[in-house]
């Protein structure tokens, strides 16, 4: 778990790090959250001078935004967690509760790669893929808080079999966990990941430049079928993956170009906020409600 102190324009005042713990179970992991608040808190009463006023927390799996639920998370095992109420229950402040990959996309389209921008898209390409829709400083969860799941795009109807029950979604072609399988089984080490198939198209190796444009072709198809519903000014791709940098974005950038007809192309940029991006979103989306409330 990633923790901060956030000031008002989203300044990174002071960052802390936990061990989620998910094999104690739900119920412990949710304490340590609340135990991880309080000491943050703590943190800024001595060391700031100063105690927050609201609080932000971000988690994955299904999340009901509008009513401060957790709805199920599979990696953490939790259903239906009243995590705002509990919160603040604990620190006696407002408390706002977002869903992991939005709450980033909130912060590296304000702060981050896509500060500027009016219309983006932020995609991290980890374990699977996910995305968050920035329209005018928020971000879109749709009607049942499902927007976004470029991940689940089909972009290979006779491809490989996803979680989600269909075949061929995105993130089975193009993800960092994809491109490790394939190039386990290309290279015949099962050791090998991603980051060594990206050095390895660095070095020229013929087999890692057919597993990593295999990855790029899938991944342009999919961005290219997002952008032409949005027509985002700005596309930020993270998450592993995009630390190979130009090794994915010079062909990527490429391969998107070579696809579009009349969409215009956006600025394809990599994330800028890496793995704080989540609890900096997170502080956006206290200081966010603070605005709400005194406006309202
Ligand atoms: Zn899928």
């Amino acid at each position: 778990m990633k923790a901060a102190l956030v000031g008002t324009d989203g300044t990174l005042l002071h960052e802390a790090r936990r061990a989620t713990g998910r094999e104690r179970g739900a119920d412990a992991v949710v304490e340590t959250i609340l135990a991880f608040a309080a000491d943050l808190r703590a943190h800024g009463e001595e060391h700031l001078g100063e105690s927050a006023v609201a609080a932000g927390v971000a988690v994955p799996g299904i999340v009901d935004a509008e009513k401060g639920i957790a709805v199920y998370a599979a990696n953490l095992g939790w259903r239906d967690v009243p995590l705002r109420a509990l919160l603040g229950e604990r620190l006696g402040v407002p408390v706002a509760l977002g869903h992991d990959v939005r709450t980033g996309g909130l912060a590296e389209g304000r702060i981050g790669a896509g500060r500027g921008s009016d219309r983006f898209l932020f995609v991290p390409l980890g374990t699977g893929i996910a995305g968050a829709i920035g329209i005018a400083g928020a971000i879109e969860a749709g009607a049942h808080g499902d927007a976004g799941e470029i991940g689940h795009i089909v972009v290979r109807p006779d491809g490989p079999d996803c979680s989600c029950g269909q075949r061929g979604c995105l993130e089975t072609l193009a993800s960092a966990a994809a491109v490790t399988r394939a190039w386990a089984a290309a290279s015949g080490d099962p050791a090998a990941d991603a980051a060594d198939c990206a050095k390895a198209v660095e070095s020229g190796d013929p087999a890692a430049v057919r597993v990593w444009q295999d990855a790029v072709d899938a991944l342009a198809a999919g961005l290219v079928t997002a952008l032409t519903l949005l027509d985002p000014g700005t596309l930020i791709i993270g998450g592993g993956l995009a630390e190979a940098g130009e090794t994915l974005f010079t062909p990527l950038r490429a391969a998107v170009e070579e696809r579009i007809t009349f969409q215009k192309l956006p600025h394809i940029v990599p994330a800028a906020l890496g793995d704080t991006a989540g609890c900096l979103g997170a502080g956006l989306l206290a200081w966010d409600l603070l605005s709400t409330e005194v406006s309202a």
